[in-house]
């Protein structure tokens, strides 16, 4: 399917949204993804096509992705920021089953690290947007204050992430630390009947899954979105 470019929102220093219109309407479910081709002038050994979890829910009109993108970030991304309006991109999917269960009652815990909370902003919203209630306990994990997005969106969602900051400013006044399986233990008190979802780079979600069943968490209670070529939070 093809998109068109529509605009980009500066999210944090070096986080970015891009609204595209797709050609028709996107039939997908929150916490899904897309594989987004951006075709660019002598693209690096990394190519023209990368994945995406969908950060806008399925009830709105435009489609967004939301990434980060630094200075020594691939040329895939530096042809990101150089978008223009109406510009045509392609895209294979939607795809992926880091969804919601089909049973609204099932208690919820979504763990994201840093550029992991892309799915959680989707399903948070669409939830919203369907009037669905769902019982969620959220914590967030980033490097620094800086980092931290779509604080906005939750707080008029009513839903308040436990954000937890690796390396904090001597002004945080909130959590602090590498987000851990003991932590999260810490911090929050799941049922034994929830289920835990986990975002972010690929080693944090590895590690943390793996901590997280040593600390009693059954494997079928897991579903985790890896994102590669991210360092661990
Ligand atoms: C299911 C799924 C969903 C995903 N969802 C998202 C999402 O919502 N948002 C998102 O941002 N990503 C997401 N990703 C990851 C995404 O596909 C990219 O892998 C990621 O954004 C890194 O992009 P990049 O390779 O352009 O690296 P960059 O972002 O450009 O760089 C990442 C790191 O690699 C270093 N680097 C850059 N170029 C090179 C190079 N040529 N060789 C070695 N190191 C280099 C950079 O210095 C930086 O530290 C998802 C992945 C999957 C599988």
């Amino acid at each position: 399917m093809r998109l068109s470019f529509d605009h980009k929102k500066q999210e944090a220093n070096n986080i970015y949204s891009f609204f595209f219109k797709p050609e028709s309407q996107l039939d997908f479910t929150a916490g899904q993804y897309i594989e987004l081709s951006l075709p660019h002038k002598n693209p690096d050994d990394r190519g023209i096509k990368r994945w995406f979890t969908i950060s806008s829910a399925p009830t709105e009109e435009l489609v967004s992705i939301t990434t980060k993108i630094i200075d020594s970030s691939s040329s895939y991304k530096q042809a990101m920021l150089k978008l223009e309006v109406n510009d045509q991109l392609s895209f294979t999917g939607p795809m992926g089953d880091f969804v919601l269960p089909k049973l609204i009652q099932t208690p919820l815990v979504f763990i994201a690290g840093g550029i992991g909370i892309t799915p959680y902003h989707s399903i948070v919203s669409w939830l919203k947007a369907t009037h669905e209630d769902r019982p969620i306990q959220f914590i967030y994990g980033v490097k620094s204050e800086e980092e931290i997005i779509f604080q906005d969106t939750f707080e008029k969602l009513n839903i308040h992430p436990i954000v937890v900051v690796k390396n904090p400013s001597s002004a945080w006044g909130g959590e602090r630390g590498r987000l851990s399986a003991e932590l999260i233990d810490g911090l929050i008190t799941p049922s034994p009947d929830s289920l835990t979802y986990i975002s972010g780079p690929e080693p944090m979600v590895e590690s943390l899954s793996k901590d997280m069943i040593k600390l009693g968490t059954k494997q079928q209670q897991l579903v985790l979105d890896f994102f590669p070529n991210y360092l661990a939070i």
